[in-house]
């Protein structure tokens, strides 16, 4: 780390968390070498505290504990994937992730069953075509979520395509922030449907314009402290508009405020949200303003309603001519075969670009009008379709105690058979997103579905049985709260046909403008 960095953390060390003091002994980038080393002698070859930054290399144990396999995850800015990037996915989960591929709610790409020995052929594999794990997990930046439409999205104010990039180059490996309180989550996009998810970021970009000498000018505003987990708060915007240019200059502001100011004594009070929380949006932009300089006052926001990230079906683009065609992946759940037919099909009928979705599903742009009907004609496309049913069409599941050690029921088969059930029995006009999470960490983002259900367990006569808390009405954009948790507890077994009965009390009592639904 620089000698130039402040870090008023240290001056009290009898406050901070066991894990933070480790930190202020090691980088925890330190790992990615140190992997790169000895990986080859196994499992046992690692310390307690190597297993623990293994999350900066984008790697953590899987379930069980000391099986000596792991999961990784993969950055995907703003879901953008070319085709040769694809079949190295499919590739390194071919051989050494027993052909499991999830999208995940964040863009990204997550392999289990992986091995210490895997890992430097899999780093090596992936840098070759320009894709990291590297701080997809731990306290640093995160991968960057953004619109997968950039370029190609007649709703959005501009392309923010290189502006993902520039955050990413910028803060991938920097060690300037390779030590923050926490996870840190960035979000960037102009689509006026907030594909970018806002609200939940612990810095977010929206679309924004004002006006500046008599001229229009497009730019964003800010957000600070949102996320989710057990206790979620929606991000608060600040009074600043800023322009295209400036985005990197105010994201380096918020990250070193939650850097230097982040509360470091509580693993689960660490995120920039409870600073944000405490200090109030104003006393943040103080503190940002003297960073970074004085910023005009807020200008008009453009976003004007909530998509949930959900692009199945064919879609004209912003280029004459061409199309999007959103993929559905159940529960975000792909293999190897199936992930490099979509990169075939990609450069068959498209430009070779795939996009990753915040809804746990895929996009082939840039499909002339032309090819449109031989791509739906594909085979790949049976199963994995642009034409939902519509509950399986809007479920998302966190990956749930098949391989989470965190898990406390299983959540991805059980929300196949939920959404499966629910197609069988239940008609419905529009979609009702369900999201489930495993634990209350919510990589699932229950909070912010129509209905949410998170995973618990309970006693019965038959022993400990897995259940679900059910939650009814969150949503993100302009009117974001999140969803309510209703009472009781529904094993599982019995939640299709409980949800199956809130859905029939829904239609019954919902509103006019409860029918609508951008997409
Ligand atoms: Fe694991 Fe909990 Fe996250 Fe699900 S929500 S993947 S169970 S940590």
């Amino acid at each position: 780390m620089s000698e130039t960095v402040t870090r008023p953390w240290e001056t009290d060390l009898s406050k901070l968390s066991k894990l933070e003091l480790v930190k202020l002994e090691r980088d925890g980038l330190d790992i990615i070498e140190k992997i790169k080393e000895i990986a080859d002698q196994g499992y046992d070859a690692f310390t307690e505290d190597d297993l623990t930054f293994f999350k900066w290399a984008g790697v953590y144990e899987q379930k069980p504990k000391g099986d000596g396999f792991f999961m990784m995850r993969v950055r995907i800015p703003s879901g953008f994937l070319n085709s040769g990037q694809v079949r190295t996915l499919a590739e390194i989960s071919r051989v050494y992730g027993r052909d499991v591929i999830d999208v995940t709610t964040r863009q990204a790409i997550q392999f289990h069953w992986l091995t210490t020995q895997s890992l430097p052929d899999i780093f090596s594999r992936l840098e070759k075509v320009g894709m990291f794990s590297y701080e997809a997990c731990g306290d640093v930046p995160r991968t960057i979520v953004g619109n997968p439409l950039a370029g190609i999205d007649p709703n959005e104010l501009f392309d923010t395509t290189d502006l993902v990039y520039e955050l990413e180059n910028y803060f991938l490996l920097n060690r300037e922030f390779s030590n923050l309180p926490r996870k840190y989550k960035m979000s960037i996009s102009s689509n006026i449907y907030n594909t970018g998810h806002a609200e939940i970021n612990d810095i977010a970009f929206t679309p924004a314009s004002k006006v500046v000498d008599g001229v229009e000018v497009l730019g964003f505003h800010v957000w600070v402290g949102g996320g989710l987990s057990a206790k979620p708060f929606l991000a608060k915007q600040l009074d600043i508009f800023i322009q295209q240019h400036e985005v990197k200059k105010v994201a380096d502001g918020v990250t070193r405020i939650f850097r230097d100011y982040g509360y470091r004594e509580k693993r689960n009070h660490a995120r920039l949200k409870f600073l944000v929380a405490d200090w109030g949006p104003e006393k943040f932009q103080e503190k940002l303003i003297e960073l970074i300089g004085p910023m005009p006052e807020r200008g008009t926001d453009r976003t004007v309603g909530w998509n949930a990230g959900y692009f199945t079906g064919v879609h004209k683009q912003k280029q004459e001519g061409l199309n999007y065609v959103g993929l559905l992946l159940p529960v975000g759940r792909l293999t190897a075969d199936e992930f490099e037919n979509v990169a075939d099909l990609a450069d068959k009928y498209g430009s070779g670009i795939v996009r990753a979705c915040n809804s746990q599903n895929l996009i082939i742009p840039n499909v002339p009008d032309e090819h449109v009907q031989a791509l739906l004609a594909e085979p790949l496309l049976a199963r994995l379709t642009p034409f939902p049913r519509t509950f399986i069409g809007y479920a998302v599941s966190c990956t749930g105690n098949e391989y989470c050690n965190l898990a406390i029921v299983e959540t991805k088969a059980r929300m196949v058979s939920i959404a499966t059930w629910l197609d069988e029995n239940v008609e419905i006009d529009t979609p009702i997103r369900l999201h489930v999470n495993g634990c209350p960490n919510s990589c699932g983002q229950q909070q912010i579905a129509d209905i949410g259900l998170q995973g618990a367990l309970v006693k019965t006569d038959q022993g400990m049985q897995d259940a679900f808390d059910i939650h009814v009405g969150g949503s993100l954009g302009p009117d974001a709260s999140f969803n309510k948790r209703l009472k009781g507890r529904v094993l599982g077994d019995r939640v299709a046909p409980v949800i199956g009965a809130l859905i029939e009390y829904y239609k019954e009592n919902r509103s006019a403008q409860e029918e609508k639904f951008h997409s």
